[in-house]
């Protein structure tokens, strides 16, 4: 049997129709950038995430990083992120001139663990950046009473965890802001790029409307000096005709996760850990082994494909040579990056994929 990591097939089967309505719509009418399809998507996304307002952009590295300019975060400044997350978390913060500040995850949820903070606050501290990583939210009660008490920004990184819930709450409400990404990969992916930003503040939203239109708050009036970041109408239309399913696709994921979580039962393998607080959307299913690359061959000998989240953690990246943190520093990261493995996950998986992947796990 040939299990691929991750395949679109299954819903794009199923979704055929819709999409090309989709694309019918907006071809029909002509009409590509900044339009009726934007607006709808916008706020339908609001709504399922129980924000006021959403700002399409071209991409998740974007919607989080016009959201941390727009809050006035810049040059001199800092940002909490967590070591363990993809780059676009800490690169967002480095593109506003700001310095990204690795904090350590539990290595249990691999969710940035809030008993670290607080060390980890300085004069120069503005934000937090909490990544709900994997599709599981981070333990937000503690982080805001953190944030509160430092008098810092919260900017949640939603990327990976469309729909996930904290203590019944759905993530991207907690925070000043929050960032999703819309990249084909994600729990709600569009045919292409695209991203979000969520906000209670209408001035707030309004800023980052206009950091990502040119800098522009009206055709010609440029009042900052802008990126182009919009949602065009085409993958706002293709999202628009994804969201209606998107909690039935999560839930698929949940069963998928359950179906793992009871068959795989290998002492060498350790399966992911569920916080009570929280509901996951498993973007991403990741075991951990000690002997993760051997795990890896083996699977692959079976035809099942496997990746890594990460395999090189930010600090010991080429292009953060200049944070200067030496080998060691993170070791709770450096260790994830040693022995996760996620293996396949995605709606449309079959109950004879998913045995045959626990079966291929416990013998090895
Ligand atoms: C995918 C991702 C992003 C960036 O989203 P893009 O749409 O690819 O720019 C940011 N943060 C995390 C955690 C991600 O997984």
């Amino acid at each position: 049997m040939k299990i691929p990591f991750v395949s679109f097939l299954p819903m794009e089967r199923e979704l055929e129709q819709d999409l090309r309505a989709a694309f019918e719509r907006v071809f029909a009418r002509s009409w590509y950038i900044g339009g009726a399809e934007d607006e709808a998507f916008e706020k339908a996304f609001a709504q399922y995430c129980g924000s006021k307002y959403c700002v399409g952009v071209g991409n998740g590295l974007d919607a989080l990083m016009l959201a941390l300019k727009a809050l006035g975060i810049g040059a001199g400044d800092e940002v909490i992120v967590p070591s363990n997350t993809y780059i676009a978390t800490a690169l967002a913060v480095m593109y506003v001139g700001a310095k990204p500040v690795f904090v350590e995850p539990d290595i249990r949820t691999f969710n940035i663990d809030p008993s670290r903070i607080e060390a980890a606050i300085t004069a120069r501290t503005k934000a937090i950046m909490p990544v709900h990583l994997y599709g599981q939210a981070c333990d937000m009660d503690p982080i805001m009473e953190i944030a509160h008490q430092y008098g810092l920004k919260v900017v949640e990184d939603c990327a990976q965890a469309h729909g996930a819930t904290y203590k019944g709450r759905r993530i991207g409400t907690f925070g000043d802001a929050a960032g999703f990404s819309f990249y084909p990969g994600k729990n709600l992916g569009a045919l292409g790029d695209g991203g979000a930003a969520v906000t209670d503040n209408e001035a707030l939203a309004a800023h980052i409307r206009a950091l990502g239109n040119y800098g522009s708050d009206y055709k010609y009036h440029h009042i900052y000096k802008g990126n182009n970041s919009r949602l065009d109408e085409m993958q706002a239309a293709f999202l628009a005709a994804k969201l209606p399913h998107l909690d039935r696709m999560n839930e698929e994921r949940r069963r998928i996760a359950a179906l793992y979580t009871e068959g795989i039962v290998n002492p060498k393998v350790v399966k992911p850990y569920v916080a009570p607080a929280c509901v996951p959307v498993w973007h991403i299913y990741g075991v951990r082994c000690a002997e993760r690359d051997a795990l890896e061959k083996h699977l692959s000998e079976k035809g099942i494909g496997t990746n890594k989240h990460y395999p090189i953690p930010m600090h010991l990246q080429a292009c953060c040579k200049d944070l200067q943190i030496p080998e060691g520093a993170l070791p709770i990261a450096e260790e994830i990056s040693r022995t996760e493995l996620s293996i396949p996950m995605y709606y449309g998986m079959t109950d004879e994929e998913v045995q045959y992947v626990i079966d291929a796990i416990n013998a090895f």
